[in-house]
């Protein structure tokens, strides 16, 4: 370790490859910033003010940003403040999921202004489903006042892979009916909004990077909900790999030589750390079964409730079985840390509920005790919501990042 700190660095220049990338990149900081003058956005962008200036004027002219009254002077004129033009733009969120769908409004600064829960995907056809989602939408913006016209588009959150072979052998029947289904096309006909769709851990870590006020530009939130997947924000944009698929990380290997998995690997970490996998561990194990109080019989979701409620998580086996669990996961944390460089890992989604305790110190303490980077700079892990909205307030962050700063957003379907 250094004797002494380094000192700050210095900001990151947001110059892109074109002026229309770094206006976009402007926009985003004024967005994060909430207010912010010209001289502030020129020290934090590493942007000259000649520049800033002629990018504020474009800005303001497009009626993207407007004038939010003066900042205290520190000698000279008082200086002007930004703000994102705030009146009048909605983006919805909506979350497709086996047992429960949420809805949620937002308004251009990505602050939740209303939100529903709907119901879930379960068994019925897509078609029946989304008949009944596009009433629950349209309920509820009429139910808030909102102008269809003021509506810039719906994002929509959702397990799944890009560009799948049809007939590909994933294992969960909800792929098998909804991989093949164009929801994207069927939702904009039901609802008449543009309709975007991305993968859950994508929008929950779009949702971080738009709520933080200094928002880290490079940052990886691993959500847990069937799976296991990572969102992974290079430079303030969501990285998407070569075919859409980045993030994976629930088919990294943890366990050498264990179960096969769907994918054709083994002991991929989906197979070890996911709900589902934790669930089949209880059920396999008569010690386990009567820990946690199940038996064959019991419901696949009762049982991740009962393992992972207070009573359970008392018991020695039931103990050891989570640390083990959580000591895997620990492991891909590690991984990415030490591959990405990264100095902040968010843990979100439903599958860390009752459980994002001992996932969070297993993944804390390997991080601050283990690898190349815990020498080089602090290595923070820290657990966000573990409520399902995140997602479907990442998927309205997806509309707001494609309509306010489109040059900083990768292809989504
Ligand atoms: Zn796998």
């Amino acid at each position: 370790m250094p004797e002494t700190p380094d000192p700050a660095p210095s900001p990151v220049t947001l110059r892109g490859r074109s002026s229309a990338e770094t206006r976009s990149a402007v926009l985003d900081l004024i967005r994060a910033s909430g207010k912010i003058s010209r001289v502030d956005l020129a020290r934090r962008s590493a942007l000259t003010e000649p520049t800033i200036s002629k990018i504020v004027k474009e800005l303001l002219s497009a009626g993207l940003v407007v004038q939010a009254g003066y900042a205290e002077s520190t000698g000279g004129k008082r200086p002007m403040l930004l703000k994102l033009n705030d009146s009048g733009v909605y983006a919805l969120g909506l979350t497709l999921d086996f047992h429960r769908s949420t809805i949620v409004v937002c308004g251009p600064d990505g602050s939740e202004l209303a939100r529903v829960s709907a119901g879930g995907t379960g068994e019925d056809d897509p078609r029946v489903v989304l008949d009944r989602l596009a009433g629950d939408i349209e309920a509820l913006t009429a139910r808030e006042g909102i102008d269809r016209s003021a509506v810039i588009g719906l994002g929509v959150a959702s397990a799944g892979r890009r560009g799948f072979p049809q007939g590909w052998n994933v294992d969960a029947s909800f792929f098998d009916v909804w991989e093949p289904y164009s929801v994207v096309e069927e939702l904009a006909a039901r609802t008449g909004y543009a309709v975007v769709r991305e993968n859950d851990a994508n929008c929950a870590a779009l949702r971080e990077y738009w709520v933080s006020k200094e928002p880290h530009r490079d940052f990886v939130t691993v959500y847990a909900s069937h799976g296991i997947g990572a969102g992974i924000v290079v430079d303030g944009a969501i990285y998407r790999g070569s075919s859409g698929n980045a993030g994976e990380i629930g088919h990294t290997v943890a366990v050498p030589d264990g179960r096969l998995c769907w994918c054709g690997s083994h002991g991929c970490l989906e197979t070890v750390a996911s709900p589902r996998a934790m669930v089949e561990q209880v059920l396999a194990d008569p010690a386990l079964r009567a820990a946690v109080g199940v038996d064959g019989s019991t419901p696949i979701r009762e049982v991740f409730r009962r393992l992972t409620s207070g009573a359970a998580k008392d018991d020695a086996a039931v103990r050891a079985m989570l640390e083990r669990t959580a000591g895997y996961f620990a492991s891909a944390v590690s991984d990415l840390v030490n591959t990405l460089d990264l100095d902040l890992v968010v843990l979100a989604g439903p599958g860390f509920a009752g459980v994002g305790d001992v996932f969070l110190e297993a993944a804390q303490a390997r991080v601050a005790t283990t690898g190349f980077m815990r020498e080089l700079h602090p290595i923070s892990v820290r657990l966000a919501s573990i409520g399902s909205e995140t997602a479907a307030l990442g998927a309205a962050s997806v509309v707001l990042q494609r309509h306010l700063t489109p040059h900083r957003t990768g292809p989504v379907a």
